[in-house]
């Protein structure tokens, strides 16, 4: 059977490297001249704790989902915990946050005793740990470590650098870790060194006849088709145009979002630290995510940071694809004007800046991480989807989050034992993929990808390998 893929994003680089893992012929298309390079992903999210909106099933899933992510990807992975903050303003209650942490907790625990691999997010009795003001105003006596080495460790630098009297408590310190999206750019290309994948090349047409799909792509301003059995839809936001060459109605949202990029004094490692909000209001979260080198990515969920006023679109009833606003399609194929990337980067400065004052010295960079995502139906809460199909040979990928993707393989692979074309036993046998690959060539050509897409290349580095390795006198 020949399977194809369109969309060489994390949903499809990884349906592409299972597949081959199970010996299957596989064919990927990809309109960039890279994997992984769509919009950016720099949370795991294992359990949610960034969502206090979302229910405790969708937490558990997440949960789940994130640690067979981590046991699967772990050089991706910015091990570093989150601190999780209310400020005073919000209506938010700190201590049940703590309690539906502590549920997590013990799911964590009952995932470890069906499967002690699953132990990736250290001793569950640390998964999350709560500090009164007391507590953290003990340690502003103690000096900053430059690499934090215990749970205490990573509280002093907030400490004496956040304003704690803009706080509610408990502050929860959660084993919620970074994904670096340059690194898992560059797994994808190694794992996939020797697959057929077609780069720079756009699928324009699918057309289904006789159960199979027939589909034209352009290549160089050249025009080609090909023939497969089996499709999988990974396009992400665009699914939607491949859902209409086929005639097949389904509803989703797109989202056009961005995180921004600022550099700041680097003496030693953050954590990542989260003040909760209320999202798509002037007081939406504020986030704060350290990459190495001194650059740090800024979410504000505002209308005009993180967000944008006209940012979300729908299918119709005639369109599976919705139509975002012509200049974000625009501002994804070539790039922001430089004005407003500064403008909201500077917001972004200055939002978080009310919280660890010091901040309004850091100082922008103009490339913003930033795109559209697909939600699948009409929650725009939903943040753990996976796959659907139509037929017996379409599959189409719905990842809210990256860490959904081993659950959406799970899926593909039982309908493709289904069709007969892989064994029960082999799926059982083949769980998934996992390899360890040498940290200098992820390195290298994690640094390589960043630098194309306008990045500084030190953010492509975990923040502990550059503390160690590369840290200028
Ligand atoms: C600002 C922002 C922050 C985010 N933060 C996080 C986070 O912290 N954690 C998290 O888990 N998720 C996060 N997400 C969501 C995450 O980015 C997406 O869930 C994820 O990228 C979806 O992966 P995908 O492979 O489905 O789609 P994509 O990554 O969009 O990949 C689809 C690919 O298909 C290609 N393509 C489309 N049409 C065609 C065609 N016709 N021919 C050939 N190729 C085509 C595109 O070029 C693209 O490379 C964030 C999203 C945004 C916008």
């Amino acid at each position: 059977m020949k399977i194809a893929i369109i969309g060489g994003g994390i949903a499809g680089a990884s349906s592409a490297i299972y597949l081959r893992s199970l010996g299957l012929s596989v064919t990927l298309f990809e309109k960039k001249p890279f994997l992984v390079s769509g919009p950016p992903a720099c949370h795991l999210h294992a359990g949610g704790n960034l969502y206090p909106d979302i229910d405790d099933e969708q937490r558990k899933r997440l949960l789940q989902e994130s640690i067979t992510f981590l046991r699967h990807y772990p050089q991706a992975i910015e091990k570093r915990p989150t601190l999780l903050a209310v400020p005073k303003h919000i209506e938010l209650d700190a201590q049940e946050l703590e309690k539906r942490a502590e549920l997590l907790a013990k799911y964590y625990k009952e995932l470890i005793e069906q499967d002690s691999a699953n132990q990736v997010l250290g001793d569950p009795q640390h998964y999350s740990l709560a500090f009164s003001k007391s507590q953290i105003k003990r340690l502003q006596s103690l000096p900053t470590p430059k690499v934090p080495q215990n749970h205490i460790e990573w509280l002093i630098a907030f400490s004496k650098e956040v304003d704690l009297e803009r706080l509610k408590f408990p502050v929860l310190l959660i084993q919620e870790y970074g994904i670096n999206i340059f690194r898992l750019s560059a797994l994808a290309h190694l794992y996939l060194q020797d697959a057929p994948i077609y780069f720079n090349t756009k699928v324009v047409d699918v057309k289904q006849q006789d159960n199979q799909f027939f589909i034209t792509f352009k290549k160089e301003g050249k025009i080609r088709v090909r023939k497969f059995d089996f499709l999988i839809n990974a396009a992400g936001f665009e699914s939607g145009t491949i859902d209409d060459m086929l005639g097949f109605k389904i509803n989703r949202l797109v989202e056009f979002k961005a995180a921004y990029v600022a550099q700041y004094k680097s003496e030693h490692l953050y954590p990542e630290i989260i003040f909760h909000g209320i999202r798509g209001t002037d007081r939406g979260m504020a986030q704060f995510t350290p990459y190495s080198g001194g650059y740090y990515q800024l979410h504000g969920m505002r209308k005009d940071i993180t967000l944008f006023e006209d940012g979300i679109a729908s299918s119709t009833p005639t369109s599976s694809q919705p139509q975002l606003a012509k200049k974000y399609l625009e501002w994804i194929e070539n790039g922001w004007p430089k004005d407003v990337v500064l403008h909201r980067t500077n917001h972004a400065i200055e939002y978080l800046s009310r919280y660890l004052h010091d901040f309004k010295n850091a100082k922008p960079i103009i490339t913003p991480l930033f795109g559209a995502q697909q939600i699948p139906g009409d929650d725009l809460s939903l943040r753990a989807a996976e796959v659907s199909f139509e037929g017996e040979n379409y599959a189409r990928c719905e990842i809210v989050k990256v860490s959904s993707i081993f659950a959406m393989l799970e899926q593909i692979g039982t309908r493709l034992a289904k069709l007969g074309v892989v064994s029960q036993r082999k799926l059982k046998k083949q769980r998934f993929f996992s390899k360890q690959v040498d940290e200098k060539q992820i390195e290298h050509l994690a640094c390589t990808i960043a630098k194309a897409r306008g990045y500084p290349k030190q953010m492509a580095k975990l923040s502990l390998a550059y503390l160690v390795q590369d840290r200028p006198s």
